[in-house]
């Protein structure tokens, strides 16, 4: 089933920060595959900007190597490479200073959209604000894009969520988080509010609890520095974990608009009960065979910050009263995995034998490796052994359910981009839904640090510490294996 492609319309996206990492690995190959895929219209334009000197042509080959390096450019496709690089032009802006922002004023067309993408470290987001504004770039209708991390803490987000309100309407600025991007998170309300199916049963009454992993395998590598000053807490739970909870956990908007959605994502955090301490385990990974610890990878040999965390959490409302939500995410574990598990409760009453066996649905929303969805039902086993219970999955992998090999699912910034040039905030965040999310982020790290609690050392390649397992343990619960 071959995907529908509505092209967007006219615009100039500024991508400041547009020689870094994140630039030349997803947004410009997210831009180039929709430029093959006939999203881009003809008049449509990328200026980079950055502090360094550059030609066009020079910037254009660092792209075009870029394309290649991040697998967007394949060697078949020349063509379109060459004919996506003649979008791309190159200014020198200094985000802190004065040089630059003449050109990009006079490079800017009239009645094109204008988005600015803020791909630079998160000191520059409010001078870079200030600029477009001081020199007249942007207007009301122009948008902005910010990149994660949005603050460090409930302080600094809302100096930060002040600052851009000085310059821009909240209805311009988009908060990343490309975990809303993905296909299977947009699927999630696809499947809850639109089938009759699922939503009746969508609360405590039939929901036993629910499990959000985020697992990495690889180590915090050459992020170390950045890393130890936040941990997993601020880097996945605060903002990744938390949005695919709320989308879990939510009360079925009224529409599927932009506010709707985030008001419902925002009284799901705010009913969240702190979470004790006896519901919290972190933990760091220690040296493997061939892998050095995480302190030795952070360059902080007494570092305490976790590079693996696992909580319980409680929502306050009626329809979740007595479901907990276990969350845990880490680095250096034994799968690359996200996923959400819907764990629901048994039947109330089973008329079959005891050994016939147990009979509890589990609904998982894939999120990577694969995107979808699997179910799993009950049945009979086949067979003349008697009436014997097998759980088998009602698998919805995308990529085969819609008849392709998964290439022609956008990658989250892609969509991302996109939505920003259709003018949809949809899968971005508020202001005050990212306040409300430190709001109860903050008060749980001041307690492990008032305690000076350490976190627990756990072996690469494993599912974290052993105290992670037992957090679920203690509730007659099990995590889901992490399966490589
Ligand atoms: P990077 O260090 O690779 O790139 C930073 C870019 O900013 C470069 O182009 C640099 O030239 C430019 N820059 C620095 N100072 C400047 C100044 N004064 N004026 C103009 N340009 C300046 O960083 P990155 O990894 O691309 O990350 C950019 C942002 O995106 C950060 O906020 C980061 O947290 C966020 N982010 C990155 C990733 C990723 O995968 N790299 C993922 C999520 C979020």
């Amino acid at each position: 089933m071959a995907s529908r492609v509505i092209p967007v319309d006219p615009f100039d996206l500024v991508i400041f920060g547009g020689t870094g990492d994140l630039a030349r690995r997803k947004i410009l190959p997210g831009l180039f595959r929709r430029y093959c895929a006939g999203q881009m219209p003809a008049e449509a334009r990328i200026i980079g900007a950055a502090r360094s000197d550059m030609s066009n042509t020079e910037y254009r080959r660092l792209i075009g190597e870029a394309l290649e390096e991040f697998g967007a450019a394949d060697g078949k496709n020349q063509k379109d490479v060459t004919e996506f690089l003649q979008r791309i032009e190159y200014i020198a802006i200094d985000a802190m200073g004065k040089s630059g922002w003449k050109a990009l004023a006079k490079a800017l067309r009239k009645n094109v959209v204008h988005a600015f993408n803020f791909s630079v470290g998160p000191a520059l987001f409010g001078p870079l604000a200030e600029r477009l504004h001081e020199n007249g770039i942007a207007d009301t209708q122009s948008r902005i894009v910010v990149e994660k991390p949005f603050g460090h803490d409930l302080a600094s987000a809302k100096e930060l969520n002040a600052t851009l309100a000085q310059y821009f309407d909240e209805r311009q600025i988009y908060r990343i988080d490309h975990y809303l991007g993905k296909e299977t998170v947009q699927n999630l309300m696809a499947v809850r509010f639109g089938n009759i199916l699922f939503e009746p049963l969508w609360n405590a009454q039939y929901i036993d609890h629910v499990q959000i992993t985020v697992a990495e395998t690889v180590g915090v590598g050459g992020r170390g520095e950045y890393y130890d000053k936040s941990g997993a807490m601020r880097d996945m739970v605060q903002n990744h974990l938390m949005q695919l909870l709320c989308l879990t956990a939510m009360e079925p908007p009224a529409k599927f608009d932009p506010n709707a959605v985030r008001d419902e994502k925002l009284k799901v955090i705010r009913a969240l009960r702190p979470v004790a301490n006896g519901d919290l385990v972190r933990g760091q990974y220690s040296a493997g065979s061939d892998t050095p610890s995480y302190a030795e990878e952070a360059e902080n040999p007494s570092s305490t910050t976790e590079s693996f965390i696992a909580m319980k959490i409680d929502i306050e409302n009626w329809r979740w009263n007595g479901t907990p939500f276990y969350l845990r995410t880490g680095k250096r574990m034994r799968a690359r995995l996200s996923e959400i598990v819907v764990r629901f409760k048994e039947p109330p009453h089973s008329i079959f034998d005891e050994d016939a066996g147990s009979n509890a649905n589990e609904l998982t929303i894939r999120l990577q490796p694969n995107e979808g969805m699997d179910m799993m039902v009950t049945i009979k086993e086949p067979g003349p052994g008697g009436m014997r219970l097998v759980q088998v999955p009602l698998d919805m992998t995308f990529a085969d359910v819609l008849g392709s090999d998964g290439s022609d699912v956008p990658d989250a910034y892609e969509r991302l981009i996109m939505d920003v040039i259709r003018g949809n905030q949809t899968l971005f965040m508020r202001g005050d839904e990212v306040e409300a999310a430190w709001a109860w982020t903050d008060p749980i790290i001041e307690g492990w640090e008032s305690r000076g609690d350490k976190p627990n050392l756990y072996e690469p390649g494993t599912a974290g510490p052993e105290e992670a397992l037992m957090l679920m343990h203690k509730d007659g619960r099990r995590w889901r294996d992490l399966k490589p």
